[in-house]
C-alpha cells in the first residue's frame, strides 16, 4: 500500500514552523510496513491544495493529509477533500456535540465559526478528536482514501496511533515491519567511518545502511525488513556484528542512549567516582554527567574554575605556571585534573581549559583550541584539540570528548 503525507499550512511553506507532523506519520507509517513515496505541503490555497491532492492520488492508494480542519475561513482541507470526491460537506452531530460540551467545560461561548469544525464529507467517517475539538476525516472512493487529520502536533499524533494506525492495520494488516537500530561513533569522521564500510554500504539491500552527521558525532541507521519483527532483528545484528567487528572502539552507545549514559554505566560498574574542573566548559560536563539519574554513585563534585584566582586558590595551579604559559595549555589542563581530584577524593579529576570564542583567539592558540587532561590511577592523560564551529558548539564537542576520554 502506498501512502501520500500532504501536510498543509502556509507556515509550513514560509519556514516559520517545522514539520514534525510529515517526520512523525512517515516514521509510524514505515514502522507498521507501508510504503511512503512522496510527501507534499502546500499552503492554505484551494486551488492549489486541490491539484495537490489530485496529483496525490494519481500515486497513491491512501493520501494523509494534516492540517487546517480548524474554525476560521482558512481551514480548507475537508472542503477540498469534498469537492475532490464530488461530496457535499454535512453537520455531523457528535462532533458538534462534543465541541458544545468542551465549550461548556471550558466556560467559554462558541461561535458559529466553531460549527464549521463539525461539518464533514457526506459518507465520509468522523475520527474523534480526543485531544481537541475537531474531528478528522476518513473518505473512501473509487479504492482511494484521502485521510484529513488535524494541525497541530498533540492532536495529529494522539489520533494517528489511536486511530489510523488501527485502522490501516485492521484493512490492509501488517505486511511487513520495518526496524531500525542506530549505532552511534565518536571519533571518526564521517569519511573514513565510509571508507571503513564502503563494501558494506555498496552492498546494501536489506537491511540498508544510512551515515548522517549528528553534533555527538556520526551516527550509523541499520534498517532492515522482514515479516516478523524477529527476523527483522536478526538481519540487524547480522550486520551489527560485521560494523562492530570493523570499527567496533568508535561505536560508544545505541539507539537513544547518549555518552553519559555509557560512561555513567562504566564508572559505576568500575566503582570509581569523579571530579571535573571546568574552566570553558563552565559546568557543562558536569551537568550532562549528572543529567544521568543514579549519578550520585560516581559524581562526586567539581569547581568551575573559569579565572586564574579560582584554578590556583582552589585547585592548586601554580601561579607562576599561569603566568608563564598562560591559562590554556597542557600543564594547566593536568594541574587543574589531579588537583580536583585530590581535592574531591576522587578516583578520576577532569581538566578542561580552552577558548571558547569568538573572541580570545590568537595565532599561536586560535579559537577553538582545548585542552583536556584525565587524571586516574595510571597517571594523566592530555589531549589537545582545536574545535571548529561557534562557542555553544565548541562547549558541547569538549564535553563530547572528555566523555570519550573517560570512557576509555
Ligand atoms: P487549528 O484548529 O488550531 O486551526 P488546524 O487543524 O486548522 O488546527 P492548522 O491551522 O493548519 O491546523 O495548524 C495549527 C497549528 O498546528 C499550527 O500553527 C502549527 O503550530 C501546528 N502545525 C500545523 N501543521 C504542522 C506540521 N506539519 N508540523 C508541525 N506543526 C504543525
Ligand atoms: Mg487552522
Amino acid at each position: 500500500m502506498i501512502v501520500e503525507i500532504v501536510t498543509t499550512g502556509t507556515e509550513l511553506l514560509l519556514g516559520q514552523i517545522i514539520n514534525t507532523n510529515s517526520a512523525y506519520m512517515a516514521e509510524g507509517l514505515n514502522n507498521i510496513g507501508f510504503d511512503v513515496l512522496y510527501q507534499s505541503t502546500v499552503g492554505d490555497n484551494r486551488v492549489r491544495m486541490e491539484n495537490v491532492l489530485a496529483h496525490a492520488l494519481t500515486r497513491a492508494d491512501i493520501v494523509i493529509t494534516s492540517g487546517g480542519l480548524g474554525p476560521t475561513q482558512g481551514d480548507i482541507t475537508k472542503e477540498v477533500t469534498a469537492k475532490l470526491f464530488n461530496r457535499e460537506l454535512k453537520l455531523h452531530e457528535e462532533s458538534l456535540d462534543r465541541i458544545k460540551s468542551h465549550f461548556k467545560k471550558i466556560d467559554r461561548t462558541m461561535t458559529d465559526n466553531n460549527i464549521r469544525q463539525a461539518m464533514i464529507p457526506v459518507g465520509a467517517e468522523a475520527i474523534t478528536n480526543y485531544a481537541g475539538t475537531a474531528p478528522g476525516v476518513m473518505l473512501e472512493n473509487e479504492g482511494k482514501i484521502i485521510i484529513n487529520l488535524p494541525g497541530p502536533p498533540s492532536e495529529m499524533k494522539d489520533m494517528f496511533d489511536r486511530s489510523i494506525k488501527p485502522f490501516l492495520k485492521e484493512k490492509y494488516g501488517y505486511k511487513s515491519v520495518i526496524i531500525s537500530r542506530i549505532l552511534n561513533t565518536f571519533g571518526i569522521g564521517e569519511s573514513s567511518l565510509e571508507e571503513q564500510i564502503k563494501d558494506l554500504i555498496l552492498a546494501q539491500k536489506n537491511p540498508t545502511l544510512a551515515l548522517l552527521v549528528r553534533p555527538s558525532g556520526v551516527i550509523i541507521r541499520i534498517t532492515a525488513k522482514a515479516e516478523k519483527a524477529e527476523n527483522a532483528r536478526n538481519l540487524i545484528a547480522g550486520m551489527e556484528t560485521e560494523i562492530r567487528r570493523r570499527i567496533g572502539q568508535y561505536i560508544y552507545a545505541v539507539d537513544d542512549e547518549n555518552m553519559e549514559d555509557t560512561v555513567g554505566a562504566i564508572l559505576k560498574q568500575k566503582q570509581l567516582t569523579i571530579g571535573c574542573a571546568e574552566s570553558c566548559t563552565g559546568g557543562l560536563l558536569t551537568s550532562r554527567l549528572t543529567d544521568v539519574a543514579g549519578s550520585s554513585a560516581y559524581v562526586k563534585g567539581s569547581i568551575i574554575s573559569y579565572t586564574n584566582e579560582v584554578k590556583s586558590d582552589e585547585l592548586g595551579v601554580l601561579r607562576e605556571l599561569l603566568q608563564t604559559k598562560g591559562a590554556v595549555c597542557e600543564d594547566v589542563a593536568k594541574a587543574m585534573a589531579e588537583g580536583i581530584a585530590l581535592k574531591m577524593h576522587t578516583d578520576i579529576g577532569v581538566g578542561i581549559t580552552g577558548i571558547a570564542g569568538p573572541d580570545g583567539g590568537t595565532d599561536e592558540k586560535p579559537v577553538g583550541l582545548v585542552y583536556i587532561a584525565v587524571a586516574g590511577k595510571n597517571g594523566t592523560t592530555i589531549a589537545k584539540n582545536v574545535f571548529s564551529g561557534k562557542r555553544k558548539a565548541i562547549k558541547y564537542r569538549t564535553t563530547q570528548t572528555a566523555l570519550d576520554m573517560i570512557r576509555h
